[in-house]
């Protein structure tokens, strides 16, 4: 029988949230008073985590990273290569009829910045070779099955190798495998509508505003700030459309794409050239019923996804991370045992609220602009709250809610 590598923690997926979960157990911050033994399972080759500097095009995706997952990481000692990011200074909300429906600014959020936006690519690098550098285990491989083995779960690999743990967290994104292998139940729903993504030259600069256009055909407008490309001002686009809008808008020329780009915003943004040219990705909601199983828990995408209309997807995954180090914490009056239920519980009711409100709020405005979901699972009550297709008072409404001003600039810490 080949021998078992052993692990207190064992992280099945090398994603941001992945390596943010690796980095609140084995940083600085980490309160426990005994060290744990992490290891990342990452099956994205080690080239994948060279960090942004070392090219010049901008990484397709990017992320708006919240205050509160900046403010911790920065706490673990993760240095951001800050050229390739951008503060966002203001969130702008246009409605339908092109007037602005909702500005959350430094009132809101009482700091200069609300957030920044760092590349996929930058922000993966730093948080892994932060973690390496306190000792987490990097494997390069695929997690192919787990089962419990009395206080133990061991963990298959793509090539045979055994791990075992005391705690699974499985991090391995919206299409997670592992979560299914776990039998956690979950939620899927489809928003029948795809997030178009791509980068542009900005004719004007965009002085850290993202900018959001709710616009008369149900699609969703988002244009992120990103650093200056070559002295020019640049934007991120995504673009929540229908099925055939994404495809018309991956077929078309660059001049065509930066003219729709540009009409769709009444000119508020004038798109000069296409940087990054477009892509696509499915949009969905999706929700564990309950992210813990016997020595595990779901996290990041995995556990919940939503529609990116808040730019809030990848924070709430770093909350994650951030109650899951919190939780672990207590692991001395548990016989450090990091899988112990009672550890897994706290994680489990920290984070439930706090995400069932961001999922809810999101939902309500795609709802709001028509872009309601399709069931393809079970009801849940949490979600059948179906709210009409109402105009742009809706937005003006819901803006006025301070709790509903704080979900959208705080992601749900
Ligand atoms: C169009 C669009 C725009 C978005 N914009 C934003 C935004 O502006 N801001 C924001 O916060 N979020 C945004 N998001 C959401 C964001 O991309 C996700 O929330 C984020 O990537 C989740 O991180 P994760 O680590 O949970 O999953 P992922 O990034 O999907 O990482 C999962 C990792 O696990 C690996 N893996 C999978 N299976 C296995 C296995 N069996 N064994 C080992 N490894 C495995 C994968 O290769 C991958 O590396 C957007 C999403 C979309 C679709």
């Amino acid at each position: 029988m080949a021998s078992l590598q052993p692990f207190d923690v064992v992280i099945a997926g090398g994603g941001p949230v992945g390596w943010a979960c690796a980095l609140h157990l084995s940083g600085p911050q980490n309160t426990s008073t005994k060290p744990v033994r992490v290891a990342v399972i990452d099956r994205e080759s080690s080239e994948q985590l060279k960090p942004a500097a070392t090219t010049d095009a901008i990484a397709k995706r990017v992320y708006t990273v919240s205050r509160e997952a900046l403010a911790g990481f920065a706490a673990q000692g993760v240095q951001l290569n800050l050229a390739r990011t951008t503060e966002v200074r203001r969130i702008l909300v246009f409605g339908r009829d092109q007037r602005e429906a909702l500005c959350i600014d430094e009132h809101d959020t009482r700091a200069a910045a609300i957030a920044r936006i760092i590349e996929h690519d930058e922000l993966t690098a730093q948080l892994a070779a932060t973690a390496m550098s306190f000792g987490v285990t990097r494997i390069e491989a695929q997690c192919v099955g787990t089962e419990i083995a009395g206080d133990m779960r061991i963990v298959e690999l793509s090539d045979r190798q055994l791990l075992s743990t005391q705690l699974l967290v499985v991090a391995d994104g919206r299409a997670s495998t592992l979560s299914e292998a776990l039998g956690v139940e979950a939620i899927h729903r489809s928003y029948e509508r795809q997030g178009v993504v791509a980068h542009f030259e900005l004719h004007a600069p965009h002085r850290g505003d993202a900018r959001q256009w709710f616009l008369p055909d149900g699609s969703i407008l988002a244009l992120l700030p990103l650093p200056h490309a070559a002295c020019k001002p640049a934007a991120s686009m995504v673009w929540s459309v229908t099925n055939e809008r994404a495809d018309a808008l991956k077929a078309m020329s660059d001049t065509a794409l930066c003219e729709a780009v540009t009409n769709a915003t009444g000119r508020r943004a004038v798109a000069t050239q296409v940087l990054q040219s477009a892509a696509a990705f499915p949009l969905t909601l999706s929700r564990t019923v309950n992210p813990v199983a016997g020595r595990a828990i779901v996290t990041g995408d995995a556990a919940h996804a939503i529609h990116p209309l808040a730019g809030q997807g990848v924070n709430l995954g770093f909350a994650d991370a951030r109650a899951l180090a919190q939780a672990l914490s207590g692991a001395s009056s548990v016989g450090f045992d990091v899988g112990h239920p009672l550890l897994l519980g706290r994680y489990r009711r920290a984070r439930y609220g706090a995400t069932l409100a961001m999922q809810v709020a999101t939902d309500a405005l795609a709802r709001i602009y028509n872009q309601g979901t399709t069931d393809h699972t079970a009801q849940d009550a949490s979600f059948t709250a179906t709210l009409p297709a109402f105009s742009d008072l809706g937005m003006r409404v819901l803006g006025r809610l301070p709790a509903f001003r704080r979900i959208l600039s705080s992601a749900a810490a």
